[in-house]
C-alpha cells in the first residue's frame, strides 16, 4: 500500500470524480470497512475517500412534506432524534440495535445501505417507510425507491463515482417496531430482522419488512393485505398473518441460524411486533 492515497472530500462532486477512480472506495464512519481492509478483503484498494467531513450528508432536515436523512447520520443521531422519534419510530428503534454504543456513535445509515447486506438493520425500516435513495454523481442525483435498490447480497445499484447522498420519507405520522433475533443481544449481526409501520389516515395501512431470510430484505405485502382487510386486529388475525410472513420468507441455512429456524421465527416476530403495537396504542 505505499502509494495509497486517502482523500478527505470537501465536496460531493470532488468526492464522486474521485471514486471514479478504479480501486477507490467510499468510508464513512469506517465501522464495517476498516474491519474488511484489516481481514483482506480488498488487496487492490488503491484509496480511500472519506466522506465524514461533508456537513451536507450529516444533517436531517424537512423540505416541505419531506423528510431528508443524510447519508452520513450516525446511528446514534438516528436514535436520537426528535422528529424521527415522533414520525418515524421503526427507523429509531432499528437503529438503536445496530451494534453497542461505540459503533452506533460511528455507524453511519448510508454505509449501513451501502453494504447491502440482507441482515442490515436499517433496511427493513426504510423499507416500510417506503424511503427513496438519493444517489449521486458527478451528473447529477437520481432517486432509488429502496425496494429497488438492491441486486443480491452485497451488490446495490450504485454506479462507481456514486455516493449515496440520503434518504427521501414522506412526512407522515407512523407508529412501529422493529426486532430482531441474533446471538447475544448487542453487537450481533441479526439472524433474522423485522420491521413494521402502520398509520391511520381514516383506515389502518400496515406495512412490513423482513431481513435475513431472502438475498434482499423482503415486503411482506400479503400479510400487510391481509391486515389492511381485517375488521379487527384479533389474535386470530395475528396468528393468520404470522403464518402468511412466515410462508413469504425463504431464507437459507449458514452460519448464523437454519432455514427452519428463521421461517418459524418470521411469524413469531411478526406476531410480537402487532401485539406491541396493540399494547401501546
Ligand atoms: C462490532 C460490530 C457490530 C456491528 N453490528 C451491526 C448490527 O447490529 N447491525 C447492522 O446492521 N450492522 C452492524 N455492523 C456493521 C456496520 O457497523 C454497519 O453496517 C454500519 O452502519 C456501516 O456504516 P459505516 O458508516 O461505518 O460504513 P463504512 O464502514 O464507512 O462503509 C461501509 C461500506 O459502505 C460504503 N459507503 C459508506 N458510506 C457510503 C455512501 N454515503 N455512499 C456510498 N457508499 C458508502 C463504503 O464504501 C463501504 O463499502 C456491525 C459492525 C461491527 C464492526
Amino acid at each position: 500500500m505505499s502509494n495509497f492515497e486517502f482523500i478527505r472530500a470537501t465536496d460531493i462532486h470532488s468526492a464522486c470524480s474521485a471514486l471514479k477512480n478504479p480501486g477507490y472506495m467510499a468510508v464513512a464512519g469506517g465501522s464495517d470497512l476498516i474491519v474488511k481492509i484489516r481481514n483482506g478483503m480488498y488487496p487492490d484498494l488503491k484509496g480511500l475517500v472519506d466522506l465524514s467531513g461533508l456537513e451536507q450528508l450529516n444533517q436531517i432536515r424537512t423540505d416541505e412534506n419531506k423528510v431528508i436523512i443524510g447519508s452520513g447520520c450516525t446511528m446514534n443521531q438516528i436514535v436520537n432524534d426528535r422528529l424521527l422519534q415522533d414520525y418515524f419510530p421503526v427507523l429509531t428503534k432499528a437503529a438503536a440495535t445496530v451494534g453497542a454504543l461505540q459503533i452506533r456513535n460511528s455507524a453511519t445509515i448510508g454505509g449501513n445501505v451501502a453494504n447491502a447486506s440482507p441482515a442490515g438493520d436499517t433496511i427493513p425500516a426504510l423499507y416500510v417507510l417506503e424511503a427513496r435513495v438519493v444517489v449521486t454523481g458527478v451528473n447529477g442525483s437520481r432517486k432509488i425507491p429502496i425496494e429497488e435498490f438492491f441486486i443480491s447480497p452485497g451488490k446495490s445499484k450504485l454506479e462507481p463515482g456514486e455516493i449515496i447522498e440520503g434518504f427521501r420519507l414522506l412526512l407522515n405520522k407512523t407508529r412501529g417496531e422493529f426486532l430482531k433475533l441474533g446471538e447475544r443481544r448487542a453487537h450481533a449481526i441479526s439472524k433474522i430482522n423485522l420491521a413494521v409501520s402502520t398509520w391511520n389516515d381514516g383506515r389502518d395501512h400496515y406495512r412490513i419488512a423482513m431481513g435475513s431470510v431472502a438475498p434482499t430484505v423482503l415486503r411482506c405485502k400479503e400479510a400487510e393485505e391481509y391486515l389492511e382487510n381485517c375488521e379487527k386486529i384479533s389474535p386470530e388475525a395475528i396468528a393468520r398473518a404470522a403464518e402468511i410472513a412466515s410462508n413469504t420468507a425463504r431464507p437459507i441455512s449458514d452460519l448464523r441460524s437454519t432455514k427452519a429456524y428463521r421461517k418459524q421465527m418470521a411469524g413469531v416476530l411478526l406476531s410480537r411486533a402487532l401485539n406491541k403495537l396493540i399494547q401501546s396504542a
